[in-house]
Formats: C-alpha cells, sequence, structure tokens
C-alpha cells in the first residue's frame, strides 16, 4: 500500500473523528484545569504535561520540512514560520508560564493531547511540503493566502494577549482563580479560545488545505464546548461576573 493511500485514509478517519468529538465534548468536559476530577489515574506535573503532549508539533512539522521536496519554495517558508511561530511558544515556552501547580495533568489527557499533536503535525506537514502539488510563489499574493494569514495573525494577537491577562491574575503561589479584565475579556470568557479558533481557521484558509481544514475542525471540536463550560463555570462561582460578556463570539454567544 503506498503512503499517499494511508494518508488519505488517516486523513478522512481523523476528520470523522473531529465530528465525533466535538459531540462527545458537548456532553463530557475534559478533566483539566479548573474542570479536573478525581478517577483519572495517574497525573504529571502540569508544566512538564503541557510541554510533553505539545512538543511532536514543532518537531514533527520542523522534521517534515527539513525532509520534504517542496521545501524550497517561499510558501513553503511561510506555512513553516507560522506553524512555528505558534508551537515553539506553546511547546516551550508558554508552560512555563502557567500558575496551575496546584492541579496536575492527568496522564490520559497529556497522552491524547500527544497523539493528537503527532497526527496533526504529521497530516500538515507531509501534504504541505511533500504530498501536495506545491503551491507557486504567487500563492503569497493569492486573496485565499493573506485573508488566512491575516486571521491567524489576529488570532495569534488575541490569543497571546488573552493568556498573558490571565496568568497574571495569580501571584507566585496562588491557585485560587479571579474575573480577567482587559482585552477581549471585556467582551468574552474566552478570547485565549477565540483567538486559537480564529489561528487555525485561518491556517485552513492559507493553505487551502483538507488537513488545514481538519485542524480548523479539531481546534473547535475541542475548544467551542471547553467555552461554554468555562462561561458557565464564572457564572457559577461568581455572583458579580459581568452580565453582558458572552462565551466566545463578541455580542452573540
Ligand atoms: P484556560 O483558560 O483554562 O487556562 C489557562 C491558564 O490560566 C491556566 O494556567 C489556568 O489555571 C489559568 N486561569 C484560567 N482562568 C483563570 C482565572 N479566572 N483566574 C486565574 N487563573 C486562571 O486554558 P487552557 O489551559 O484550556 O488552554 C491553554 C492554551 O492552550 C490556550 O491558549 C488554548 O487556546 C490552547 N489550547 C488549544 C487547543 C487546541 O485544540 N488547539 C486545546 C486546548 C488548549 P488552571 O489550570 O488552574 O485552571
Amino acid at each position: 500500500m503506498s503512503e499517499t493511500t494511508v494518508y488519505e485514509g488517516l486523513l478522512v478517519a481523523w476528520l470523522l473523528l473531529a465530528a465525533a468529538t466535538m459531540l462527545l465534548l458537548h456532553r463530557f468536559t475534559a478533566p483539566y484545569g479548573r474542570h479536573v476530577r478525581r478517577g483519572w489515574g495517574p497525573a504529571l506535573p502540569d508544566r512538564i504535561g503541557w510541554v510533553a503532549m505539545e512538543s511532536p508539533a514543532p518537531l514533527v512539522f520542523a522534521l517534515l520540512f527539513a525532509l520534504g521536496r517542496h521545501r524550497t519554495s517561499p510558501a513553503s517558508w511561510a506555512f513553516f514560520g507560522m506553524w512555528e511561530a505558534h508551537y515553539l511558544h506553546r511547546a516551550w515556552i508558554y508552560p512555563w508560564t502557567r500558575r496551575s501547580r496546584s492541579r496536575p495533568m492527568p496522564l490520559v489527557i497529556a497522552g491524547l493531547g500527544f497523539s493528537f499533536n503527532l497526527v496533526n503535525a504529521y497530516l500538515n506537514g507531509r501534504y504541505l511540503f511533500s504530498l501536495s502539488v506545491g503551491y507557486p510563489p504567487t500563492w503569497l499574493r493569492d486573496p485565499r493566502f493573506l485573508a488566512g494569514l491575516a486571521l491567524f495573525l489576529a488570532g495569534f494577537a488575541i490569543n497571546r494577549q488573552a493568556d498573558h491577562i490571565l496568568h497574571r491574575l495569580r501571584r507566585p503561589g496562588e491557585n485560587g482563580y479571579r474575573i480577567p479584565q482587559g482585552g477581549f475579556y471585556r467582551w468574552v470568557s474566552c478570547p485565549n479560545y477565540l483567538g486559537e479558533i480564529a489561528e487555525w481557521t485561518g491556517w485552513a484558509l492559507a493553505t487551502w488545505s483538507l488537513p488545514g481544514l481538519a485542524f480548523a475542525v479539531w481546534t473547535a471540536a475541542n475548544l467551542v464546548p471547553r467555552a461554554r463550560a468555562h462561561h458557565r463555570w464564572y457564572r457559577e462561582h461568581f455572583p458579580d461576573y459581568p452580565p453582558e460578556r458572552k462565551a466566545l463570539l463578541p455580542g452573540l454567544w
């Protein structure tokens, strides 16, 4: 069986699994962070869990770039830059900014995150740098690429600002929660998730590819239900929670 056949089968299964995950997570909140619960077996320190589960993304993607037959194309360099700008931070800088020491991450969550990043980086990197017919240099002026890049950069900025605001809410050693203020928190409870969804929707547009679309669907599958759970949690725990604040989409939901 050729790699292309295996790749196509995996991609279809991956899209179906994303849809199933979205349905599952509407009924069940993943047990990490404020939603951590007993009974999920052994756990890792939060930071170690984040480094372990995110590391395959920058490493596998970089390897596939280095080995890829399209590695010299300007579009490949642009995709490589976008991906690594997000994942070098997410895997190796972001975990050290989190102040979540009192809430270890269940090993099963770290394992699922690790597997997700491995498959997702393979599907995206292998397609972009080798299995696709390649992107001509003019792709960098194509409206799909430009709109996708703009959305990606806006999402990147919103996500980073939101995560930064959250991390400043706790002093070293504190474990409790406060109502976040400022930035996109004026309008929604989870701008970090809004930014992340915008980033990978922009990625899907900029790469105009099925693996890119699958990544955007997976991100929404994970984060839309989690935003709803966070929003409900804030309302239950803070009687003075701003009533006009929505869960994820300013003014809408
Ligand atoms: P959360 O918003 O749940 O938490 C982020 C950090 O901020 C945690 O350390 C958390 O502590 C702390 N925190 C959150 N709210 C408060 C508050 N009100 N007061 C004080 N501290 C607070 O985000 P996640 O951990 O779910 O996700 C982290 C990043 O990873 C985000 O940028 C997200 O977009 C991204 N992500 C991407 C996914 C994808 O599919 N692409 C999937 C999951 C996450 P504690 O842990 O103690 O709750």
